[in-house]
């Protein structure tokens, strides 16, 4: 069993830097976790707080109901995988992957099995007498987990560990990353700065900004109902309409944005309230209109009109930047087949689904400062 519990952490490095800010959540026992967010959030300070090598300014953090502050690293069971991680380049993979429980003192026969184990579950076990040297990026990194194996750690820590693979072969490894830490039932942190990684690998997701936590949750709750500006703007992208509620109904509210209303999930924002909807860029659609249509009111429709101001290839998906009526110009990206070219100039209603639209209370500070990194 590893749950761990933060209870309102924080750490202040000197006098005034607050790297991490009152942070609570729990990590349960066999959960993959992941830390994203802005370069200086805090990630790697929340690591190194979990794993002892520094200690709360304030707050306590338990592993399984005991509390860590007297509990030095070496008795956390914990492992750790980083970007360039340090594996003796004199010691064969063997000797490297024996270190750790030589250094714990067990006997030859325990050190033989356990080794042999770890290599095997890392697919590495004919590999056993090669140097690191000879080794590809990738096993280096197997190295590594196959060492927290051998120490028989609970909790893996892992910061940027697949930093230094190339795309393809980094996406395989997500897959086998996830897929060991599920097979010898461990706890798994990682901090990545690569959000696609983070939503493949993890069942949650810690989204971090400024030391605080901005949400938690699994990887469709982040995508598909971000609780707050922040997290819809960092996770994946979103454009932002500010509006007035200017009636709410049980399940869909009404706002108005510039000269049009819109009807939008009701998120329990009362009428006459300033508000921001957040909408994410893949769920706008586009439709042309004609001149002769644009000021035929469509009501049927939940649409904005507005005219394109550009039409970006990006791949799968076309980026089209569209001006709304309120100057606003805001981006949708839409599938590269969609048969319909869309030019500067074109005439079109922007769509938007209520259900998936986000609104949240207009921020006192203004929405640059609630979405400053
Ligand atoms: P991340 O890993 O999210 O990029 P870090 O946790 O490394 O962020 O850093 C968070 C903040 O704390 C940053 O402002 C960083 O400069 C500061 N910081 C981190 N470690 C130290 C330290 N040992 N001394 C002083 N400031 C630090
Ligand atoms: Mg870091």
């Amino acid at each position: 069993m590893s749950e761990i519990h933060f209870k309102h952490v924080t750490k202040i490095f000197g006098r005034k830097v607050e790297a991490v800010k009152d942070l609570s959540f729990i990590i349960e026992d066999g959960e993959y976790i992941s830390l994203i967010g802005p370069s200086g959030c805090g990630k790697t300070t929340t690591l190194r707080l979990l794993a002892g090598t520094i200690m709360p300014t304030k707050g306590r953090i338990f592993f399984d109901n005991t509390a860590m502050e007297n509990i030095s690293i070496q008795d956390r069971n914990i492992g750790f995988v980083f970007q360039h991680f340090a594996i003796f380049p004199h010691m064969s993979i063997w000797e490297n992957v024996a270190y750790g429980p030589s250094v714990r003192g067990r006997s030859k026969i325990d050190i033989e099995n356990l080794v042999e184990k770890a290599l095997k579950s890392l697919q590495l076990s004919d590999k056993a007498e090669l140097y690191p040297i000879s080794l590809s990026a990738p096993e280096w990194q197997k190295t590594a987990l196959a060492r927290v194996l051998a120490s028989e750690a609970r909790i893996l820590l892992l910061d940027e560990p697949l930093g230094a693979l190339d795309q393809k072969i980094r996406e395989e490894f997500q897959v086998f990353l996830r897929n060991l830490v599920k097979k010898e039932r461990l706890t798994a942190i990682h901090v990545t700065h690569d959000q696609a990684e983070a939503l493949t690998i993890s069942d949650r997701v810690v989204v971090m900004n400024k030391g605080q936590l901005v949400q938690i949750g699994s990887p469709t709750d982040l995508l598909f109902t971000p609780n707050n500006i922040f997290a819809s703007f960092f996770v994946g992208e979103s454009d932002f309409l500010v509006g007035v509620v200017v009636d709410d109904r049980e399940k869909y509210s009404e706002v108005k944005v510039g000269n049009n209303i819109i009807k939008v999930k009701n998120m329990g924002i009362e009428r006459g309230k300033r508000v921001v909807v957040a909408i994410r860029r893949e769920f706008f659609q586009i439709e042309k209109v004609s001149v002769e249509d644009k000021t035929r009111q469509d009501s049927k429709l939940n649409s904005l009109p507005g005219v394109v101001i550009q039409d970006q290839f990006l791949g799968l998906l076309k980026r089209i930047k569209i001006k709304l009526e309120n100057q606003q110009i805001i981006e949708a990206k839409i599938h590269a087949k969609n048969p319909i070219h869309f030019k500067e100039h074109d005439n079109v209603r922007v769509i938007i689904d209520p259900d998936s639209a986000r609104s949240f209370n207009y921020p006192k500070e203004g929405i640059v400062s609630a979405l400053e990194m």
